[in-house]
């Protein structure tokens, strides 16, 4: 059927692609891609001729009105990122919205996504999580944002919640030093590298001890997951929290 399929891709090892994305790719007329070069690998690699255009971040709101218009000729056009899920800190939101608001079909085909990934096996809560992306590139708005996310904790929470992050590796001692400043330095946190690829690992523990293990090492490299284990605020420290943003806020 005509429509925008939304299709994940593998976040490192291609054998996570699923045998239904590999049929839409092949059947579609169109592939619109992040990163055409980066996705013709993977098409090569399945020999999957379908063409592709590109469709990225700068872009995406401007192609959108045009890839309607096809769709609603009857043109069946597959969305795919560089790695993992459409739309998930990636292009894909502003397409299937305009695609939606003109009364066309969207269609996702799930698979990998380096979130969900990380989160089943980081050992951490998983009854309730919260994703959060990439934190803000500065320091004092990502403490901010670590600030914010405990304060929409209830106090009454059941237990503790799961956030997931983003986050590159140029800059993840910054924002573990940023976690011990807002939630201690004993708060359990889970460092997942290179998921699905030869050299996956998990680091987990509080955060001094995983600073530790990365203090071992010349470079932290490779792409990576941040996992952290958010307690709700005690009642002083969400009165603390509500003053002073009461106090900004004046
Ligand atoms: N759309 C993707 C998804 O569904 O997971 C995420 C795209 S986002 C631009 C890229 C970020 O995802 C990386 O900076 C890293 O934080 C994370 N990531 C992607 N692949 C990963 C992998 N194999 N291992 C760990 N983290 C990964």
């Amino acid at each position: 059927a005509p429509g925008l399929y939304l299709v994940a891709t593998p976040i490192g090892n291609l054998e996570d692609i699923t045998l239904r994305a590999l049929r839409v790719l092949r059947s579609v007329d169109r592939i619109a891609c992040e990163d055409t070069r980066q996705t013709q690998k993977l098409l090569n690699h399945f020999v999957i001729e379908t063409k592709t255009t590109s469709v990225h971040e700068h872009n995406e709101a401007g192609r959108a009105a045009g890839l309607v218009e096809e769709i609603r000729s009857g043109v069946r056009i597959a969305v795919v990122t560089d790695a993992g899920m459409p739309g998930i800190s990636d292009p894909g939101m502003h397409l299937a919205r305009a695609v939606i608001e003109a009364g066309l079909n969207v269609i996702p085909v799930p698979g990998a996504n380096a979130a969900l990934t990380a989160l089943i096996a980081s050992g951490l809560d998983t009854e309730r999580f919260l994703f959060e992306g990439f934190l803000p590139p500065r320091q004092g708005a990502r403490q901010a944002r670590l600030t914010a996310l405990r304060a929409s904790l209830p106090e009454d929470a059941a237990g503790p919640l799961t956030v997931v992050l983003y986050e590159a590796p140029h800059r993840i001692l910054e924002t573990l030093a940023d976690i011990a400043v807002v939630y201690g330095a004993d708060c359990r946190i889970a460092l997942a590298r290179e998921l699905t690829k030869l050299h996956e690992e998990f680091l987990r523990g509080t955060v001094t001890e995983v600073e530790s293990l990365l203090a071992e090492r010349d470079r932290v490299r490779g792409e990576m997951v941040l996992l952290v284990e958010v307690q709700p605020a005690t009642a002083g420290e969400a009165a603390g929290t509500v003053s002073l943003l009461e106090r900004i806020a004046e």
